[in-house]
Parts: structure tokens; sequence; C-alpha cells
């Protein structure tokens, strides 16, 4: 109760002083629909000699994100002509369909397609587990996951690419190794985290014998690797870069283990429009 009063006290003291702060250009006006935030209030003491401002979100300047980019809150200042506030808010997930048929061919890697139904960003799916070539073994002998022994163990998928494919996206879909006594929170690890931390990969991918430049260097669960069951963390797709151009015909993708934190893949994905 006595708090409201000070509040209000407050707010009628901020916006009495509007005068003082605008900078000879007024109060700029609160556009229509536009929630104002509420005031904080500083002590009855002192409310004389602070300006409180007062931030609200403008309908007018939001721009939502889509799945191709981010979007934007803008809030204004409504009782100063203070610089607007911007927050990003991160792109939204493409909308998948169902897989296509696997497409095979006699010892050549198989693969799906698949198109995101909102901005028809298109992708070609690798079986992880359909290599032409292994190199080391892997981890995980039940058939579910690709999850090599050591570094440097590595794979390679080859195929007929049957048309041409310009900025590609790559990613992996796949879990961490996830344990919630946080022995092994593989988790809070990227592309990048190595255990040596030396801002080097934890994993390459070569395109035609063309590494692939990694840009990604959120954690795993900032990537949608959440806490699942059983040391498992649940599935995700991980963008890890962008390359130029890929050409059809002969394709061969190298998929190694540089320094892993337990990552299991089943996919690897190129994304394009
Ligand atoms: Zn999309």
């Amino acid at each position: 109760m006595k708090f409201s009063k000070i509040l209000m006290a407050s707010a009628m003291l901020a916006s009495m002083m509007l005068a003082s702060c605008g900078n000879g250009e007024g109060e700029q006006s609160n556009p229509a629909g536009a929630s104002t935030s509420s005031v904080k209030a500083s002590s009855s003491k002192s409310s004389s000699s602070k300006f409180v401002a007062q931030w609200s979100k403008d309908p007018t300047l939001h721009v939502e994100p889509t799945c191709e980019s981010e979007g934007k809150d803008v809030e204004r200042c409504i009782n100063s002509s203070a610089a607007n506030k911007e927050t990003i808010l991160p792109k939204k997930a493409h909308t998948w369909g169902a897989k296509s048929e696997k497409v095979t061919a006699e010892g050549k890697s198989g693969y799906w397609t698949n198109e995101c139904s909102v901005c028809h960003t298109k992708a070609i799916i690798i079986d992880a587990l359909n290599w032409t070539k292994i190199e080391g073994s892997n981890k995980d002998n039940t058939g579910a996951t690709l999850k090599f022994s050591t570094n440097g163990n590595y794979a390679e998928y080859e195929f007929n690419m049957p048309t041409a494919l310009t900025n590609v996206t790559v990613g992996i879909y796949g879990w961490v190794d996830y344990w919630k006594d946080g022995s092994n929170n593989n988790d809070q690890r990227g592309f990048f985290s190595t255990k040596a931390n030396d801002g080097s990969a934890n994993v390459g991918v070569k395109i035609n014998d063309t590494d692939l430049t990694i840009t990604n260097h959120k954690t795993y669960e900032e990537m949608g690797m959440s806490a699942g069951e059983n040391g498992n963390s649940t599935f995700a797709l991980c963008e890890m870069g962008t390359i130029a151009s890929i050409a059809a015909g002969d394709f061969k993708l190298t998929y190694t283990r540089l320094e892993s934190y337990n990552l299991n893949i089943t996919e690897i994905w190129l994304m394009y429009k």
C-alpha cells in the first residue's frame, strides 16, 4: 500500500519533469496500442532529483523473426528523447515436412530430401550411418548413431549430386552424451569447446575436399540439445556453417572427429534455396 503511493508519487514527479528532460523536443508520444512498462520507483527522498525513464514496446517497429531471418523488439522511451532499445529475436526453426523416400544407388551413400513449407528452403539429408568409407571405428555398436572412438577417425559419404547447389548451410543432426549429475555435461560444449581450449573445432567437415568453415559458436544446449534420458541429450539439428557452392555430379563429404565430446550423429544436412 505504502509502495503503491510512492509509485504513484514517482510517476507524477516523472511526468512533471518531462519539460526539463525532453531536450526541447517535448514528450514522445506513446504509440497507439503500446503498453507502458511500470515506473521503477526510486526512494521518495531522492525522487525530486531523479528522472525515471519509462520504456514502451513499439508494435509499429517490431519485426517478427522467421525461419530465414532474425526479428527484433524495439522499445521507445516515452518520456525522454533517449535512443530506442532493440532486442534481437532469434530465427525460428524451419518447418520441415516428411522426408522423401531414401535415394540409394549401388556403392553410394543414401540420402533423403525435404523442404521447409514456410520458406521453401530445401535439404539433402545424408544418412550418417551409410558411409562409403570409414577410418577408425564407430563407438556406438547399436547401429543407431555414429560416434567415433578416437580423434582423427572419419567417415566419407559419396553419391551423385543431382543438381548444383549454392549458399549451402551444413548441419548435423544428433545428440551429445549428457549426465544430469554434471559429470559429463557435453550440452554446455559446442563445436569449438575442445579440451585443449585452443579455439580449434571438435569436428571437421570437408566437401569435395574443401574444408567447411564452422561459424557456429553456440553451445549444444543453445542449439537445442537439452537434457534427455539415460545420459543422452535430446536430438537437435545444429547448423555448422555455409559453403558457397557444390557442383552437380560426383559428391564427397568427409566428417572427422578432431576432438569430440561424444557427439552422436544420425544425419548430415545440406540446406539450400
Ligand atoms: Zn523455413
